[in-house]
């Protein structure tokens, strides 16, 4: 349990880029297995501080499970093996004696389908994470964490009348607002978001769109879209899995964005962002 340790809240990166907490995470030659099933293959990806790389692909190609490696989560499943590194500013979450709590405080998930805890109030749904993770805080060091959270997520206006309303009264789009504002608060180095906007309308989706804008600078995003216009409009530099014919996922191709659309330099990825697959 994490409650045997008092942890101090980080500084607060004050609007300051100098002071982002924004670092580097680097997948080098991961492979994944459920039981004998091979789904990844020596995958390698540099994802540079204060940028937002977007992870793109057909379902199934091992998208998901290669982010879920990135927090240590894949290793929750009890069939579930890897080989390789993941490096966080060099250093790897898996090495020995390093705590798994340690790596899902540096390194955040956002899913698919919004999670907050419905019956919980939106104030505390913002702070849930930090008694998860033995992190004591003042009551007025909480209520500027969660207007400053909620202000990041881009939720703050229309909620602060209402902090003490369920979080499960919000909107889709609010709740996963709710979602991002709840992950920022034990103040993540990095955040991965697997299809965040998937479940939403698209006015939602432009606004999750632009709080990663505005996030990228203070947290490394990591986000798994299918929607190829999104990957364009959010993203800096983009990475094209494929697993062909029942063989793992590998990664065909990646670089900067712009690149990516305009001239893929595999005819698979030119397939792929065309919406010919
Ligand atoms: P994507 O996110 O790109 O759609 P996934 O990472 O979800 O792909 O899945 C990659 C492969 O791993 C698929 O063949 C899928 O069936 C398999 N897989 C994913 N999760 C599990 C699991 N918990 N147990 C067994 N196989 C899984
Ligand atoms: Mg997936």
């Amino acid at each position: 349990s994490a409650t045997d340790e008092t942890v101090v809240l980080p500084p607060v990166p004050a609007g300051d880029p100098a002071a982002s907490r924004s670092a580097t995470l680097d997948a080098h030659e991961v492979s994944a297995w459920f039981g004998d099933h091979k789904v990844l293959d020596r995958v390698s990806l540099n994802m540079p501080a204060q940028r937002v790389t977007a992870l793109i692909g057909p379902s199934g190609c091992g998208k998901s499970t290669f982010l879920r490696i990135l927090n240590r989560m894949h290793e929750l499943v009890p069939t579930a093996s890897l080989a390789g590194q993941v490096l966080l500013d060099g250093s790897d979450i898996y090495d020995r004696g390093r705590r798994i709590t340690h790596a899902r405080r540096e390194i955040g998930m956002v899913f698919q389908k919004p999670n907050p805890f419905p019956a919980m109030s939106i104030y505390d749904n913002v702070l849930a994470g930090l008694k998860m993770n033995g992190i004591k805080a003042g009551r007025g060091e909480r209520d500027d964490l969660v207007e400053e959270c909620l202000v990041k997520a881009g939720l703050w206006k229309e909620v602060r009348d209402r902090l003490r309303q369920p979080g499960g009264a919000l909107s889709g789009g609010q709740q996963q607002r709710l979602c991002i504002a709840r992950s920022l608060a034990v103040r993540p180095r990095v955040l991965l978001m697997d299809e965040p906007c998937s479940a939403l309308d698209p006015t939602s989706t432009r606004r999750i769109e632009q709080t990663i804008g505005e996030l990228s600078d203070e947290v490394t995003i990591v986000i798994v879209t299918h929607n190829m216009q999104q990957a364009a409009r959010v993203s800096h530099q983009c990475a094209f899995f494929l697993a062909e014919q029942g063989t793992p996922g590998v990664i065909v191709e990646h670089g900067d964005t712009d690149a990516m659309f305009t001239s893929p330099q595999d005819p698979r990825t030119s397939d792929y962002v065309n919406g010919r697959f």
